[in-house]
């Protein structure tokens, strides 16, 4: 049921791909939106959030660098 693709990287830097495509949808993934530009998945974006040691950043498509 997870709308949550995980991969891990390092063992310091995990990331979470939020997407539209899956069709389950949660209210969990309402407050999540781009850290840069303020977009969310409501607003057709894939998000990547990105936990770098103990902190979550949230980046959209065009921002995920
Ligand atoms: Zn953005």
């Amino acid at each position: 049921m997870s709308q949550i693709l995980a991969t891990s990287k390092s063992g310091l830097i995990q990331e979470f791909v939020i997407s539209k495509k899956k069709s389950f949808m949660t209210s969990t993934v309402s407050f999540v939106k781009c850290n840069v530009c303020g977009k969310g998945i409501e607003d057709g974006f894939s998000i990547t959030a990105k936990s770098i040691q103990k902190r979550t950043f949230f980046f959209c498509d065009m921002h995920n660098n």
